[in-house]
């Protein structure tokens, strides 16, 4: 079983669909776009030196890299089901990091909230500590939950 607090990933060009899903369940995910970095020996080479389970659709990497592990579909939400039929862990919790950056959130209690959101004193507010991007639990949020209840 793969855990979004012992699994950190790194998913190459092609799965950029699943980016945003996965940082929203709380795995720590570098994109290889993200990086700018396209070539296999790059991604490898990365998710080699932050030990991260590389997640690709190109058979050729796949062999090449340790850990890996093939995805067949090209379907983001088909993709999701290949993590879910293969032992991953897909479910929402609270928001823990941030979707366009990776970057850890924080919960804001009181103080500044988005300009365009809810008040952080009236529901649960989460900023980004590295890019600033505010979340809540918003349409966003159960529409994946949505998804992952399909899988
Ligand atoms: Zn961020």
């Amino acid at each position: 079983m793969y855990t979004p607090t012992e699994t950190k990933l790194c998913l190459d060009v092609m799965l950029g669909g699943i980016v945003s899903p996965l940082r929203m369940i709380g795995y720590d995910t570098a994109y290889a776009l993200d990086r700018d970095i396209e070539a296999d020996d790059a991604i490898i080479e990365l998710a080699d030196r932050e030990n991260r389970l590389l997640l690709t659709r190109d058979g050729e990497v796949a062999t090449r890299a340790e850990p890996s592990r093939l995805l067949t579909e090209t379907d983001p939400q088909e993709q999701l089901r290949e993590l879910s039929d293969g032992g991953f862990e897909l479910a929402l919790t609270d928001p823990s990091r941030c979707s366009h950056c990776n970057g850890g959130l924080r919960r804001i209690i009181d103080g500044p909230g988005p300009k365009k959101g809810p008040d952080p004193e009236a529901e649960p507010v989460w900023q980004c500590r590295d890019c600033g991007q505010f979340y809540w639990i918003g349409s966003h949020w159960t529409h994946l939950d949505e998804r992952l209840e399909e899988l």
